[in-house]
């Protein structure tokens, strides 16, 4: 069986061969209760309610923010989901679907602590979380887990993709990536992260979603990045790692056993030792 919808600003795409479709429901319903409890655009959400009130009881939130804690310590901070106020001076203030050119990008380095006690988390001191370099792989792992209860499934969150056992047809999944590559995946994750896609007019010069946490604006350097992990969370958070600063990303996928195929802004690609075996 198979399921396209639209959420969190981009196309899902579902697979799951043996699953019934009040299943298909249920993971597309999922996601939907996934997006209204995480989202920063949306001023109801668990994370809007923490950012504006400094506090607040949500176990889904606690969760993915422990994830995001972990990844930020992994990657030495190049991964920060503390860099909220910095992405909103940049002018990424409204999804992305509705956003125009905008002003210059200034810097904004207020980062504020994250204090998780149970399903309780707090902020301390000012500045703002954006889990939009995690969230959408981690509903990814979560619509996974749901639907390989049925057997073996593909979860496609807006190109942050998942496995789970052998599709009926083939040996492994062969995922596209780029324009030319493709990726052949039993059992694990692909994200993919770009400076090109999410840009957009500031002042004189181009600016977008991707923060280095060390200048507080826009990273330079890579433009493309592909990562392969275990899971759909750390693929997405370390893709988006790898573009916010490469040389303090790259030891955590060493860590985590996860591979990477980067461009650099001249153009140039470059991968990890391991990651020719996924490339087909
Ligand atoms: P996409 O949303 O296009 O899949 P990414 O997965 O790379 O892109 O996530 C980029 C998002 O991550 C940004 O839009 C912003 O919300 C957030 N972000 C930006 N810089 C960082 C950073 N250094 N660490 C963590 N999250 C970041
Ligand atoms: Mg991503």
């Amino acid at each position: 069986m198979e399921r396209e919808f639209r959420a969190m600003g981009t196309e899902w795409w579902l697979r799951a061969d043996r699953a019934s479709m009040a299943l298909m429901d249920r993971a597309q319903g999922l996601v939907e209760m996934i997006e209204s409890r995480l989202s920063r655009f949306r001023p109801a959400s668990a994370l809007s309610r923490l950012n504006r009130d400094r506090c607040v009881e949500d176990e889904m939130l606690s969760a993915v923010l422990l994830a995001a804690e972990d990844v930020r310590v992994r990657t030495s901070g190049a991964f920060d989901a503390r860099v909220g106020s910095a992405v909103v001076a940049a002018g990424y203030d409204r999804s992305f679907e509705d956003l125009g050119a905008t002003d210059a990008a200034p810097s904004d380095p207020r980062r504020p602590e994250v204090v998780v006690a149970g399903a309780s988390v707090r902020l301390v001191g000012e500045g703002a979380l954006d889990l939009g370099g995690i969230a959408k792989g981690w509903t990814v792992d979560r619509v996974a887990d749901l639907l390989s209860a049925s057997g073996p499934c593909l979860v496609d969150g807006g190109g942050d993709i998942a496995v789970r056992g052998r599709p009926r047809d083939a040996s492994e999944w062969a995922i596209g990536i780029g324009d030319e590559q493709t990726v052949g995946l039993e059992h694990g994750a692909v994200a993919t992260s770009s400076t090109l896609h999410r840009c957009w007019r500031a002042g004189n010069g181009v600016a977008h979603h991707i923060i280095d946490p060390e200048t507080g604006r826009p990273a330079a350097g890579l433009t493309n990045t592909v990562v392969i992990a275990r899971a759909a969370y750390l693929a997405d958070a370390l893709a988006t790692a790898l573009i916010a600063d490469m040389q303090r990303a790259l030891p955590a996928l060493r860590e985590a056993g996860a591979e990477a195929l980067v461009q650099h802004s001249d153009g140039r690609w470059e991968m990890t030792a391991g990651m020719g075996r996924f490339l087909r």
